[in-house]
This record gives C-alpha cells, sequence and structure tokens, in this order.
C-alpha cells in the first residue's frame, strides 16, 4: 500500500498540529502505525491522499449512518449554503429539526441545539446541578461524556472513589464533585445513590456504552437506573452522542423503553456536520436561559448549514424499514464475524453488539465493563487492524471503539470484510 502522500502531510502536521491530528485516537498510536490522510468519502468507501480505497467500518465514529455524501444530504447542504452560512439569529430550519428531534426522542419534550458532544454533555450536567441545586455528578467507569473538565475522572476501584483528575489541567476542586462507579453493577449503583451524604444531582449514563467497546446494558440495569433516580429525586441522563437514532429513532430510550429525564444528542443529528444538542423534561429545559437561569449559549449554535444536514439525514431515517434492514445486515455480519472467530481463534474473542454497533474483543469475556474491557489483547486487536487497513478495510484505531454498520454498506462490501477477516483471523492464530 503506497502511503508517501499521507506520510510526508503528517511529518508536516506534527510541526504544527500537537501529535499532527485534532483528536487524539486519530494518531494511530495504540493500534501501532501512522494516520493515513483522507481525501474524500462516498457512500461506504473511504479514499485517502495516495488513492487508496477502503471499507469504513469507523463512519466518522458514528455520524455516518447513511454513508458518506449520502446525495440528499449534499443537496440539503449546498440549498442551505447559497443563503449564507451562519446568522446568530434564529432561522426557521432550528425548529423544523427541534420538532423532528422531540417527535423521534420520546422523553424530549424540549431541546437546545449545540455545537458537539462534549457541549451538550456539560450542558446537561449544569441544568441538572442548577435544578437540584445539588453538586455531585455519578458516572460510570469507562463511559466518555466529552472532554469537560467534570467528565475525565480517571476510573477508580471501590465502591465509592472519589474522583482524581484524569488528566493534567484539570482541577482537583472540580472532579471531586465527580463519581465514577462500575458499568451494570447493580449493587454499587444503589448502594452509591441511596449515600444521603454524596449530594447527587444526576447520574449520566452511556445507555449503550461505546466508548469501552461496546457494552451492552444488562438485562435491568437501566430500569433500575430510572427506578431508583427517580425514587431519590436525582435526574438520569441519557448520554445517546452514539445511540441517538443509531439503534431507533428514539434511540436506546425507546430501544430498551427506559425514559431518562434529560438526553444528549450529537454525531447522527448532525448528518456529519458540528451538531450537539441536550432535551429533556420542560420543567428541566425552561431552567435554561433565556427562560431561566441556567446560562448557555453558542455563537455557531443552531447553525444552518449542520440544521439542513440533520433534517435530511432524519428525513431518511423516518422512512418505514430503515432500522430493521439495518438490524438484519449488522446481525448477518455479526454471525459471520462469530463463525470466523470460533474456527481460527476458540475462546479467544467476544463479539458485543446491539444493533448496528459492535466491538470483536480479543478476550474471552464476558465483556461486561470496564475492567473486563481491559482485559482485551490490545497488541492483537493492533495487529488485526494493520492487517485489515493493507486489505482495505478501514476500523476503528483502538480497540476501545465500536464498529459501525451504515446504510451504504452492502452485502457485498460485507461479505468482502468477512473475507479479509477470515485471512486476518488465520495469521493471528499463527
Ligand atoms: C463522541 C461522544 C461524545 C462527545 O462528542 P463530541 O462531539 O466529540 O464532543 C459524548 N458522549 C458520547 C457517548 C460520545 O460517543
Amino acid at each position: 500500500m503506497k502511503t508517501e502522500q499521507s506520510q510526508s502531510l503528517f511529518a508536516k502536521a506534527q510541526q504544527l498540529i500537537p501529535g499532527g491530528v485534532n483528536s487524539p485516537v486519530r494518531a494511530c498510536k495504540s493500534v501501532g502505525c501512522d494516520p493515513l490522510f483522507v481525501k474524500r468519502a462516498a457512500g461506504s468507501k473511504i479514499y485517502d491522499v495516495d488513492g487508496n480505497e477502503f471499507l469504513d467500518f469507523v463512519c466518522s465514529w458514528g455520524p455516518m449512518i447513511l454513508g458518506h455524501s449520502h446525495p440528499s444530504v449534499v443537496e440539503a447542504i449546498e440549498k442551505t449554503l447559497r443563503d449564507g452560512t451562519s446568522f446568530g439569529a434564529p432561522c426557521a430550519l432550528e425548529v423544523e429539526l427541534a420538532e423532528l428531534v422531540i417527535k423521534a426522542l420520546p422523553s424530549v419534550e424540549k431541546v437546545r441545539f449545540v455545537s458537539s458532544g462534549t457541549e451538550a454533555t456539560m450542558s446537561a450536567i449544569r441544568v441538572a446541578r442548577g435544578y437540584t441545586g445539588r453538586k455531585v455528578v455519578v458516572k460510570f467507569d469507562g463511559c466518555y461524556h466529552g472532554h469537560a473538565d467534570s467528565f475525565l475522572v480517571k476510573a477508580g476501584s471501590g465502591v465509592i472513589t472519589l474522583g482524581i483528575p484524569g488528566s493534567p489541567g484539570v482541577p482537583e476542586d472540580i472532579v471531586k464533585n465527580t463519581l465514577s462507579i462500575p458499568y451494570n453493577n447493580p449493587e454499587i449503583l444503589e448502594k452509591t445513590l441511596r449515600d444521603k451524604k454524596l449530594d447527587i444531582a444526576c447520574v449520566i449514563v452511556e445507555p449503550v456504552a461505546g466508548n469501552m467497546g461496546v457494552v451492552a446494558p444488562q438485562p435491568g440495569f437501566l430500569q433500575k437506573l430510572r427506578s431508583l433516580t427517580a425514587e431519590l429525586g436525582i435526574i438520569l441522563i441519557f448520554d445517546e452522542v452514539i445511540t441517538g437514532l443509531r439503534l431507533a429513532q428514539g434511540g436506546a430510550q425507546e430501544y430498551f423503553g427506559v425514559m431518562p429525564d434529560l438526553t444528549c444528542l450529537g454525531k447522527i443529528i448532525g448528518g456529519g456536520l458540528p451538531v450537539g444538542a441536550y432535551g429533556g423534561k420542560r420543567e428541566l429545559m425552561d431552567t435554561v436561559s433565556p427562560v431561566g437561569p441556567v446560562y448557555q449559549a453558542g455563537t455557531l449554535s443552531g447553525n444552518p448549514l449542520a440544521m439542513a444536514a440533520g433534517i435530511a439525514t432524519m428525513q431518511q431515517l423516518a422512512q418505514p424499514g430503515f432500522y430493521a434492514a439495518l438490524e438484519e445486515k449488522a446481525a448477518r455480519f455479526a454471525r459471520g464475524l462469530v463463525m470466523l472467530a470460533e474456527k481460527y481463534l476458540p475462546g479467544q474473542t467476544t463479539l458485543n453488539r446491539v444493533g448496528s454497533m459492535m466491538t470483536p474483543f480479543f478476550t474471552a469475556g464476558p465483556v461486561v465493563d470496564f475492567d473486563s474491557a481491559m482485559r482485551a489483547d490490545t497488541e492483537r486487536y493492533g495487529r488485526h487492524f494493520r492487517e485489515m487497513l493493507a486489505q482495505g478495510v478501514w476500523l476503528a484505531p483502538s480497540q476501545f471503539e465500536a464498529a459501525f454498520i451504515s446504510s451504504a454498506q452492502s452485502e457485498a462490501d460485507l461479505d468482502m470484510a468477512l473475507e479479509k477477516t477470515e485471512c486476518s483471523f488465520k495469521k493471528l492464530a499463527k
């Protein structure tokens, strides 16, 4: 595979941008290679600057559920573009997307648009704290909620470990108000939430974890989370930045039938442009300025191009049978992966899948939380990643991320990916 152009761009980028990238995982460090620079993407494929073609399972980390450059999304952006790119004043497209989001997400009565998932989660905990007058945020080990200070808490062990900074630059004073507890552990959850000394404002959760690799909530976990938080007057926030519009139009809340108080969205609702959103019960959302005192603002929030891309994307997702077709495709592909793993790497892999998001872990499993995910053999994943890339398949450059199925991937695409996987697993088995 030719990589000269990428190599020379990367050399230059490293002089100009920290690590040569604008988001760290892209640097491909954990899989032992240098990043490829992308020139363009269309449908299920992504093309680098050296002219190599890849079948894409990253899908821009989730947003591209329709594949790249979907004609109706491109058309919507082009049409909107001609009338200007940002107004700093309300526009009709914001109302239209808000209406679609509220209709799709069963627990959302009012929504505020921002420009990233990070802004959405950051704002949602501000609302929860403002509304309850309490301080502490409970999160789960291995869940990612963007890079705001409050969420960068190293996973602590034990029932209740007060947060220590997971990054220099994040003051102890801030993260001491964040508690991180194990995912899928109802006993620790209950004990933590019932501790009156803790002054808990909210619990934030990825209803299907996607940022320690895909980890499904065990049966009853989300229901328990809902009933405890409701009983104790704690705000429940679903971070559906990945799962929203991914598992169903109504996200994980529709998929599992569990309703949070606040929902964070991102990725898919921007159709590939920078958008985030947070929304929920009217009573909570009306604490946000200018109605209420909880301040939150954004120069480019509700950007017309991003709104247009989101609307066009949501219109496609609303077509009858969209999610059933995606599920069928993902299930068939996953069956293929499991068969290959059993044949070549028996007892050495676990496939976690919910709908069109999945992670093959290189560990016997089961993978149900951060600790069990960490047992995966990342060196082996790195070898698999590099082999697949060389064979024209673009996987996430980390074991602890999801592979996404898009509507643009054809059966032939997925069969090709299975063939390449077979070659890679054969080599790994040696
Ligand atoms: C990607 C992600 C975020 C952060 O979104 P950005 O747009 O990258 O700021 C937050 N929560 C979850 C679950 C995510 O996957």
